[in-house]
């Protein structure tokens, strides 16, 4: 089998320097085990937060120790009656082409038509995040605006699809002309590529005249103040990252405009998704049918093989994604 180790810690931008890639004899299944062949695994932002030695919501990852990710894979031999050779299941073991468990933590997949990389994005956690921060958190109304940033990718694509769906005016900012046209295609009102233009705040008051009610935050720093200028009173801001600032090798500064959180009286609200995760049945039963429906569109772009997973890992803080960022490991 093979695996990438975390083989130093990123300053900065990742490299391909803090990974190794390493192979491994595995042991034997055991009675109560089974072994897995990984299809599918995913990159995402949050992991360069664990590439940092400091406590979080969640353990920072060990030097040359394997990395950890969502994944899904199929069983190709079991001791395990619950777990069957030729079911497919979703883990966090991730970035490792097969492994032996003993089933702890880890899910069957449902019978779906789609692909089941779909579980790592629109019907997995970045869509979650999507819903729960549009409906639990900032709680968009309908005829309300919505800026998203970060838009193009996969929790981003989802809110701009579930604001259209919940009647809002829909604004994005993406890092591509090629990205804002697919948005646009994807019923989104107005985009702004934030790489080209002029003065980010003033380009979203043009986009959105009538004010923001609701910005949906991926990317922090020149985004939060662009849009707590444009807030409208009341507005909400839903805290869901600041991919901008994950690379920094020193305290970024804040928005020199925060003083409109008083004057605007804004609600901000962070949030991690797992906390909303009870609502998972709900999420999946609705997303699953605006699929079927074609009401929301599932995006993704996959490298293929797992030596390519540092590439794709890198690649989401060069906006080198549309939709969902995954690794095919077959
Ligand atoms: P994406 O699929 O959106 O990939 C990252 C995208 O961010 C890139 O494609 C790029 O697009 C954009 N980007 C990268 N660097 C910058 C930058 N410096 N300035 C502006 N845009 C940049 O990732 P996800 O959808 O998985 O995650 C989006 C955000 O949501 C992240 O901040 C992530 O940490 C957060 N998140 C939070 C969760 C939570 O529970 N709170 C759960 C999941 C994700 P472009 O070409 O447009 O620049």
């Amino acid at each position: 089998a093979q695996q990438i180790l975390l083989d130093s810690r990123p300053e900065g931008l990742p490299t391909h320097d803090n990974f190794k890639l390493s192979s491994l004899l595995l042991p034997e299944v055991q009675e109560g085990e089974f072994l897995v062949k990984n299809l599918w695994m995913s990159v995402d932002p949050y992991m360069r937060g664990r590439m940092i030695d400091r406590k979080s919501y969640i353990a920072p990852f060990s030097i040359g120790e394997v990395l950890e990710g969502g994944a899904i894979g199929e069983v190709i031999e079991s001791r395990n009656s619950d777990f069957p050779v030729g079911v497919k299941v979703t883990s966090m073991l991730g970035w490792r082409s097969h492994y032996v468990t003993d089933g702890s933590d880890h899910t069957k997949l449902p019978e779906t038509p789609l692909s089941e990389s779909h579980f790592l994005g629109v019907l997995g956690m970045p869509g979650m995040t999507a819903w729960a921060g549009l409906n639990r958190i900032a709680e968009l109304k309908e005829g309300e605006t919505l800026f998203v940033s970060a838009a193009s990718g996969a929790v981003g694509s989802v809110a701009c699809q579930l604001g259209k769906l919940m009647g809002a005016k829909v604004i994005a900012s993406v890092g591509s002309d090629e990205k804002a046209v697919n948005l646009k295609s994807l019923g989104v009102d107005a985009v702004i590529n934030y790489k080209t233009a002029e003065n980010l705040s003033a380009a979203l008051k043009e986009a959105a005249p009538q004010g923001v009610d609701v910005y949906f935050e991926n990317v922090g720093g020149e985004h939060l103040s662009a849009a707590l200028d444009n807030m409208n009173d009341h507005g909400r801001i839903a805290v869901c990252g600041m991919i901008s600032q994950y690379n920094d090798t020193a305290p970024t500064p804040g928005p020199s405009n925060l003083a409109m959180i008083i004057m605007k009286k804004l609600r901000m609200e962070g949030f991690i998704v797992f906390e909303h995760w009870a609502h998972y049945p709900e999420f999946a039963k609705a997303m699953g049918q605006w699929l079927a429906t074609g009401a929301v569109k599932a995006e993704q772009t996959i490298y293929e093989g797992l030596a390519s997973a540092p590439d794709a890992f890198i690649g989401l803080f060069e906006g080198k994604n549309r939709g969902k960022m995954v690794v095919k490991l077959t």
